[in-house]
């Protein structure tokens, strides 16, 4: 079918609409539909019950994915989609497929996991509890994967065509721009920050008919502390006691961002040389990947051999066990990052219960994880079924959050010539997202709005 110059597009919110998880946005023109992001649902249990809902067409009618990039809340629905009957391709980077080639199947074990261990329990008032995909279902959904290079038009035919670019949030992470019957309308993904140690700074865009920008921190200010001043200061005092720093990571991004600090530290000679190990098959993973993409981020060949040189992998659950023993302080870099599962647990369970060692907090907790009761004072959390004191240091690490705060976002925001005919903001807690939408308007006098789960509208 043809596109109608003249017809509108229609935007469908479902997902990351009043929440900050399950990204998905439908659009539909001309017998065509494209969806931007395809994420899964995560934290509170009403949010969760979505990814159990049949979505609102079938997915055999879809032409294509575009992804925005890796991270489960924008990527982790693909292996359903599929499943249902999607036969088109999945659009995103190089970087952003191999990292979902790591991702995704794990995804896909976890849920296995869980339902296993619900069943065992008899926890669940599903009977029997079935995991939203499986393993094998998510290696299956690779295949439709079609990357495509940083900044190239790809062309999807009748007058609709894409380019990622990059945003600077995670590796492989882009703005999706879609061109489509002469309207350009760009999605923000999550939006990184202009002066990461890490990554490089988001592109300035400049052109578009329709936004759709993401809120994460459009209420909050970042820290302007230094991270290398608060990981010294954390690191020294420990080591000074004897301890050990224990520090739940996300395994993409966090843990990368993390050791390079903690490598330049050393090599500036602000902390002792303590042995450092990174303890998550995923975050070794991710870290070859990174390596693997020089040029998206912005450290040198050297730099990355350094960084991850510096640390100890332990891949086999042995090794990781091995990690508990012994007096010497260490520095453990583990999975999850906020300690609702993995390996980290066991490290709590051994080091949280000594005054002398320090747990380091250094993301966003979301409510109602262990790792939100440990940053907010708990004396003690459960973990695999009993109560562990904690009795180390909690300290905290602010400063690296992947996510632009609302002046990075305003800044952002800023490149743009002329304004949009609207502004969608989305992705954030509601507080968060109407800060946002008010600082647009006040400030650049933009016509915005803030979409709730399952919102549709015209684009003209
Ligand atoms: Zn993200």
């Amino acid at each position: 079918m043809k596109t109608d110059e003249s017809g509108a597009i229609k935007l469908t919110f479902l997902g990351a609409a009043g929440t900050v998880t399950g990204s998905k946005y439908l659009l539909e023109a001309s017998g065509r539909r494209i969806l931007v992001d395809c994420g899964i649902f995560q934290g509170r249990k009403e949010i969760r019950e979505r990814n159990w809902q049949r979505l609102p067409f079938p997915p055999s009618s879809l032409d294509a994915v575009i992804l925005t990039h890796a991270h489960l809340d924008h990527s982790g629905y693909i292996p359903v989609l599929v499943e249902q009957g999607f036969k088109g391709p999945v659009i995103s980077t190089h970087a952003t497929r191999d990292l979902c080639e790591i991702l995704l199947p794990d995804s896909g074990y976890l849920m296995e996991k869980d339902a296993d261990y619900a069943n065992r329990k008899g926890f669940s008032r599903h009977k029997p509890a079935l995991p939203i995909y499986t393993e094998a279902q998510a290696a299956a959904s690779l295949e439709s994967f079609r990357p495509i290079d940083f900044d190239e038009e790809f062309d999807l035919g009748d007058g609709l065509s894409v380019k990622l670019t990059l945003s600077g949030h995670i590796l492989g992470s882009a703005f999706v721009q879609l061109t489509w019957g002469g309207r350009r309308i760009v999605f923000s993904g999550d939006l990184g920050r202009p002066n990461s140690a890490t990554m490089r700074k988001p592109e300035a865009l400049s052109q578009a008919d329709y936004l759709v920008v993401e809120s994460t921190y459009g209420n909050r200010h970042h820290e302007k502390t230094n991270p290398y001043d608060t990981l010294a200061e954390v690191i020294t005092r420990t080591a000074a006691r004897g301890g050990s720093v224990i520090i739940p990571s996300f395994a993409v991004g966090r843990s990368q961002s993390l050791l390079y600090h903690i490598a330049e530290l050393k090599k500036q000679g602000r902390i002792p040389d303590l042995p450092v190990f990174l303890d998550s098959p995923m975050a070794i993973n991710a870290s070859d990947i990174f390596c693997g993409h020089l040029g998206e981020h912005r450290l040198t060949a050297k730099q990355c051999n350094s960084t991850f040189q510096q640390a100890s992998y332990t891949r086999s659950v042995e090794a990781s066990k091995a990690l508990d023993e012994g007096p010497m302080p260490r520095i453990i870099v583990s999975a999850s990052g906020m300690a609702s599962g993995g390996r980290i647990l066991h490290h709590l369970k051994r080091f949280a219960p000594e005054s002398k060692n320090t747990i380091l907090i250094t993301g966003f907790q979301a409510e109602g994880t262990r790792g939100a009761q440990i940053a907010d004072g708990a004396k003690e959390v459960k973990i695999h079924g009993r109560m562990v004191p904690i009795c180390a240091e909690v300290a905290h690490l602010k400063t690296l959050s992947a996510h632009a705060d609302q002046d990075e976002i305003m800044g952002w925001l800023g490149h743009f010539e002329n304004p949009p005919k609207m502004t969608f903001v989305t992705h954030g807690e509601p507080m968060a997202s109407a800060a946002l939408a008010d600082r647009i308007r006040d400030d650049l006098s933009w016509g915005c709005d803030v979409p709730a789960h399952g919102d549709q509208v015209e684009l003209t």
